[in-house]
């Protein structure tokens, strides 16, 4: 893409009215747009990182067999009334309208209750189970502290699965396929490094639940971790009996802050009972449909992502989700030799299908250099009248601090990989 057919434009200050870093950083360099508190617009550039994740979700998912759907974000008092949250308190505040007709109307916070009561439909015999559905949709919650910019929206896009089993013993097998998923997810995204698998508070089911929460200051989440053993533990369920169930003694674990990028929990028959979900099983029994539930929020890794990988130049993306691969900048004037290569190497580029943003626009060297490293992608290329007249292109990681001089062979041969 060229620099010039993207509309937006980065600032050198910070939004007055932002306190977490990556809804600064992400304002700053037009990746997304504040509407009110906890509500924002993803631009081209946000919208790019955007659905990268959501592609990287949808590969994994798809591999341990979840099927896609999509559900209106419209809720049914009725079947909510069924489980008691339509009046929950505890449930992340709602968005209701009253209609004018009668009644009343919810936008979904988390969508258990609707697909339990669509799979009604669909499952009625032990021939139809395991199964399991996803969907990347938009939730809406009228969250009190909406102060983490991207990290907490009130209306936000999550990907949400629901498992359906016959019984525990097939739910506990989809879980931890699940968990492999989750895992190749966080690393695709850059996170790997700094998410761990936390044991959290498990509901009335089962025991416990596993959060994915990755270490920074900016979290909301409160852990207790052992870097070496990779545990970690929610301080929700920090008590003798967990540490007993890890065989982890206490002082082995450090307190730190973290941000939940994620969760899986293992439901069991609270919404099948709730909302008659049975299935028949061999002996022509009726039982209930166990079930799971795995979640995670979109804007919540972007912001994540800004928040752990950015440094005092801005963003910086990891290859998979980063927006473009790469910076073209060119220093020459239009109309030069060197300005001519620019649009070679900017065409080559294209149909070698390297995303790359072409900054083509007569304005300064240290204000295409420095938005640039705002952007943060992987690598930034520069032609000028030097580099053109030495036959070669300078090329530079992100988070590299020297440049390299390369032949354009050499640069092709590279940007292959
Ligand atoms: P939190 O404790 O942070 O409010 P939660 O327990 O309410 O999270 P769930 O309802 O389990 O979260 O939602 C599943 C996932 O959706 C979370 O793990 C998180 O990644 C994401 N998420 C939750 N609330 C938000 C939000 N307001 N904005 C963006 N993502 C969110
Ligand atoms: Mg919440």
């Amino acid at each position: 893409m060229l620099r010039s057919q993207l509309f937006s434009k980065t600032r050198r200050e910070d939004p007055k009215d932002e306190q977490s870093k990556n809804a600064k950083l992400l304002i700053r360099a037009g990746f997304i747009h504040k509407e009110l508190a906890g509500v924002y617009s993803y631009l081209p550039l946000g919208l790019r990182v955007l659905k990268k994740i959501e592609d990287i979700i949808r590969e994994e998912i798809n591999n341990i067999g979840g099927v896609e759907l999509s559900m209106t974000a419209f809720q049914n008092p009725e079947l909510w009334k069924k489980t008691g949250r339509w009046d929950d308190e505890v449930l992340d505040v709602w968005f209701k309208t009253e209609l004018k007709a009668g009644g009343e109307i919810g936008l979904g916070t988390t969508h258990e209750e609707m697909v339990a009561n669509i799979m009604r439909d669909h499952i009625s015999s032990y021939k139809d189970l395991p199964m399991s559905v996803y969907q990347f949709q938009t939730k809406f919650r009228n969250e009190l502290r909406a102060k983490s910019g991207i990290m907490r929206g009130r209306e936000f896009l999550m990907k949400d699965l629901y498992s359906f089993h016959a019984d525990e013993e097939s739910l506990d097998d989809f879980y931890d396929k699940a968990k492999g998923a989750y895992e190749r997810i966080y690393e695709r995204c850059g996170l790997g490094d700094l998410t761990y698998i936390t044991f959290s508070s498990g509901g009335t089911f089962s025991k416990y639940s596993h959060e994915y929460q990755t270490l920074s200051e900016a979290g909301e989440d409160k852990i207790f971790v052992n870097v070496e053993k990779k545990i970690a533990i929610n301080e929700e369920v920090l008590n003798d009996e967990t540490l007993n169930d890890l065989g982890i003694k206490r002082e082995e674990l450090e307190e730190v802050k973290a941000i939940e990028v994620g969760n899986i929990f293992k439901l069991g028959t609270k919404f099948s009972l709730a909302l008659d979900l049975v299935y028949t099983d061999e002996n022509g029994e009726k039982k209930p449909v166990v079930m799971g539930c795995y979640g995670i929020g979109l804007g919540r890794v972007m912001g994540t992502v800004a928040e752990v990988l950015s440094d005092e130049k801005g963003l910086v993306w990891p290859k998979e989700i980063a927006p473009f691969k790469i910076s073209l900048i060119c220093l020459a004037k239009a109309g030069t030799e060197a300005y001519k290569q620019a649009e070679e190497v900017y065409q080559k580029l294209t149909e070698m299908g390297v995303e790359v943003l072409f900054d083509e626009r007569d304005i300064s060297a240290g204000e295409k250099m420095a938005e640039a490293d705002l952007f943060g992608f992987p690598y930034r290329a520069v032609i000028s009248e030097k580099t053109f007249s030495a036959g070669q292109i300078e090329l530079k990681g992100r988070q590299n601090t020297e440049a390299e001089m390369l032949s354009l062979a050499d640069f092709y041969e590279r940007m292959k990989n």
